[in-house]
């Protein structure tokens, strides 16, 4: 979470909640905030939208795509807190109060404010409906990236450029150290496991459910795997992303790819293709934290054949890297040794370190602020713009700076 302060304009950027216990919500806001804009739906982005209506009313903004699948998350956290027995720190009432103060904004579009500070979105490429704002106070530019891929993607044409010489640039940094392998290489790499796992058992591949879900099924159909099954709440998320086809780069690719996919409806469904063989399922939650992956997962050690294909980073402390590394996962406290094949494969929604790079040369801005990654890597993210001749910090949480 970011504040701007135009002097006369409070905005937050951004509002978001992190999965790790006790460090759950951002820093509250300095005073009283005028309004918010949110990049994109993850909850590290939008998780902290509702609780900004227990007190206070404000109006925020996002696009059309990003409102409803931000709804999505946000009542799947209730469900998650309900099922941990945990009091979920979103609520019904919460959500409906911040619907009705929501401004659903399309891309470029310029919005104004009553002190003449405008915003404006920009395609970031990440996930449908994500954005970079551009805030334009009349005197001064500031361009927020969030989340950003500007690679060209199945479902992406990568970001756009946004605006150039903004007085300061807030970047994500999460991948400022590390390229990522040619998308192609990796989707061939897929589609051999997948075409190898079925002559056996079943491929699960455990997908995010907004754009990630969309982006391996429209791969998998590329190259020729067809009749997969989808599961999760990657369902709900790629049917919403179905009615927003101006927000995806091939909607006619997109939805051939749901017409060829079966969506499992109920749990004997998911039990027989489960212990089946010859299925290709994609399924949520992407980190097997969860979702009816793990019923998957479960299902497919215990008959003993198939491969799990993961198609995106695994954080720390999660089943996903648990599995990765020690082959053990834990549902519900109890833990179970995975005896299948697992392969983890490059499909980021984030720009590479080399993409990151190019995209602040190409932009030119005075500042340059890295956020959004480990600490050490913002730093020397900062550090070699630095030395490439922009002014460039990471800074620490809770600092404020005069541009
Ligand atoms: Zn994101």
């Amino acid at each position: 979470m970011f504040q701007a302060d135009t002097g006369s304009l409070k905005l937050l950027l951004d509002a978001g909640t992190t999965t790790f216990a006790g460090d759950r919500f951002p820093m509250p806001p300095k005073g009283k905030i005028d309004a918010a804009i949110l990049s994109h739906a993850h909850m590290d982005h939008s998780g902290f939208v509702p609780q900004l209506f227990h007190k206070g009313r404000i109006p925020w903004y996002c696009t059309p795509p990003t409102l409803r699948t931000s709804n999505l998350l946000w009542r799947d956290a209730i469900k998650v807190a309900i099922l941990r027995r945990e009091s979920p720190y979103i609520t019904e009432p919460l959500i409906r109060e911040a619907n009705k103060h929501a401004v659903q904004i399309p891309y470029a579009e310029e919005y104004e404010f009553f002190d003449g500070t405008s915003f404006e979105l920009f395609d970031a490429g990440h996930i449908p409906g994500s954005a970079q704002v551009i805030v334009n106070s009349g005197k001064q530019k500031l361009l927020y990236t969030g989340d950003f891929n500007s690679a060209k993607t199945r479902l992406h044409n990568g970001c756009v450029p946004g605006t150039r010489s903004a007085d300061a640039m807030i970047i994500e940094s999460t991948y400022a150290m590390r390229n990522h392998p040619p998308r192609k290489d990796i989707e061939t790499e897929l589609a051999v496991c997948v075409k190898e796992a079925i002559t056996t058992g079943n491929a699960l591949i455990p997908c995010f459910a907004i754009g990630r879900t969309l982006e391996v099924l429209m791969a998998l159909r590329a190259k020729g795997i067809t009749r997969v099954f989808v599961d999760g709440m990657g369902v709900a998320a790629s049917q919403i992303v179905a009615d927003y086809p101006e927000y995806v780069s091939d909607p006619d690719a997109m939805a051939s790819a749901l017409a060829s996919c079966k969506f499992v409806e109920n749990n004997s469904a998911r039990k027989a293709i489960g212990a089946g063989k010859g299925n290709v399922i994609i399924a949520t939650a992407g980190m097997l934290d969860g979702g009816p992956a793990l019923s998957y997962i479960k299902a497919m050690n215990a008959a003993g054949r198939g491969m799990v294909l993961m198609p995106g980073y695994q954080g720390a402390g999660t089943n996903g890297r648990s599995l990765v590394e020690t082959g053990i996962i834990s549902d519900h406290g109890i833990k179970f040794k995975i005896n299948l094949p697992v392969k983890v494969f490059d499909f980021s929604a984030h720009a590479g370190r080399k993409e990151l790079f190019d995209f602040v040369r190409k932009a030119e801005p005075k500042k340059v602020f890295c956020v959004h990654g480990d600490e050490a890597t913002c730093i020397t993210f900062a550090s070699e713009l630095t030395e490439q001749g922009f002014d460039a910090t990471a800074p620490k949480l809770g600092d404020s700076v005069v541009i």
